[in-house]
């Protein structure tokens, strides 16, 4: 698909951890120009470079140098359609609301909206069908804007995972212990002295996200009916650990037939969704990359497949108590976050919704 000219989008939290890989991986984008850096007030509208620290690899993109870092309001944005949001929880809700009020297209990464009966939690390649929500919110809420939301960091590889695997042979229990990077924290994140040598094995919340937000996130969306939770129970340990990004996952399951490891690694490799067919421009050719090696995937040299898009499986073999186990790993600050939040706008605009 070609539009005839690029949309104008903005950051929001332009300088955190989220907001810096929103920037890198808007750089060319075929079919969003970003135009507009936003964040806290204290940066008074001063240029990017001053304000913020680049953290991620190589330089900070010449194009963002020298842009203002405006306030998080939709007075402040003019002319934008579409604001990606890298808000921290405590004041993403009111901000967002006030974007989607104003006309705006809102692409969140916070939790603040995830779990609403008309907001879709969406991973285009599971639950592209669950964009059609939007319409309906704008109905109820009348908005003429939206909000759309992508899955906590844990959530996405694990249900990305799941999603063929319960197309092809039913999914009734997923029991998950998962290794997560400090980036997920956000940035400065956990003091070193407390991570480095060391796994903590507690993140606020974060359990109860993984497993709520994989059971609406595999679940229907009807019109009149709205989101259906998956029958499936999620039983989620979460630990965070010493890598940087990538957050790791090790997961038994329980299938609803019996069936050989030929077959589901079959169902993950052929799997070849939405945004794979349409080729949007953030999807990697494959969702899934199986390795059969015995020892991958591993957070450092797996954890940018597919551009970071892609999520690497390994490790299938026959669990003693449910029927399966295998290791998960998804990058996070972008399958799960950036990425994840760019390919749900490719979905959106290509589906005419936006
Ligand atoms: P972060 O590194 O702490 O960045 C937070 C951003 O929000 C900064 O740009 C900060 O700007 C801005 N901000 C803070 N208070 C603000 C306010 N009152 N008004 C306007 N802007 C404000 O956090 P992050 O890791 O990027 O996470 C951002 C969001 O994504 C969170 O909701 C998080 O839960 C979610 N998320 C994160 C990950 C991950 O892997 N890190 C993955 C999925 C989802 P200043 O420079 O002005 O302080």
């Amino acid at each position: 698909m070609q539009l005839q000219s690029r949309i104008p989008v903005a950051v929001l939290g332009a300088t955190g951890m989220v907001g810096q890989r929103f920037i890198e991986l808007l750089q060319g984008h075929p079919w969003f120009e970003l135009v507009a850096l936003a964040a806290s007030e204290q940066h008074g509208g001063r240029p990017y470079a001053e304000v913020s620290r680049w953290r991620l690899s190589g330089e900070m993109p010449v194009s963002v140098a020298k842009l203002p870092v405006l306030p998080c309001r939709p007075d402040a944005l003019a002319g934008v359609k579409i604001v990606f949001s890298a808000l921290p929880a405590e004041v993403a809700g009111e901000v967002e609301t006030a974007f989607a009020q104003a006309g705006v297209a809102v692409f969140s990464n916070a939790k603040n909206y995830r779990m609403a009966a008309d907001v879709p939690l969406l991973i285009p390649e599971v639950n592209a069908d669950h964009a059609a929500a939007i319409v309906q919110q704008r109905k109820l809420r009348g908005w003429s804007g939206c909000i759309v939301t992508n899955a906590n960091c844990s959530a996405t590889p694990l249900v990305m995972a799941l999603k063929p695997l319960q197309q092809a042979f039913g999914v009734s229990k997923v029991l998950v212990t998962t290794l997560q990077a400090i980036s997920g924290a956000g940035y400065p994140g956990l003091p070193s002295y407390d991570i480095l040598d060391n796994a903590i094995p507690y993140i606020s919340g974060e359990e109860e996200k993984l497993e709520s937000e994989t059971r609406k996130m595999l679940g229907t969306w009807e019109e009149g009916r709205g989101f259906q939770d998956a029958p499936i129970v999620v039983s989620a340990h979460c630990n965070r650990v010493a890598t940087r990004e990538g957050h790791l996952e090790c997961a038994s399951i329980e299938l609803g037939r019996e069936v050989s490891a030929e077959e589901v690694i079959a169902a993950w490799e052929r799997y070849m969704p939405e945004p794979q067919q349409l080729q949007l421009p953030t999807a990697p050719r494959h969702a899934l990359i199986y390795r059969s090696e015995p020892d991958r995937p591993q957070t450092l040299r797996d954890r940018d497949s597919g551009h970071g898009m892609a999520v690497t499986l390994g490790r299938l073999r026959r669990d003693p108590i449910l029927s399966y186990k295998f290791v998960a790993l998804g990058h996070n600050t972008i399958r799960g976050a950036a990425g994840g939040s760019i390919l749900n706008a490719e979905l959106c605009v290509s589906k005419g919704l936006i």
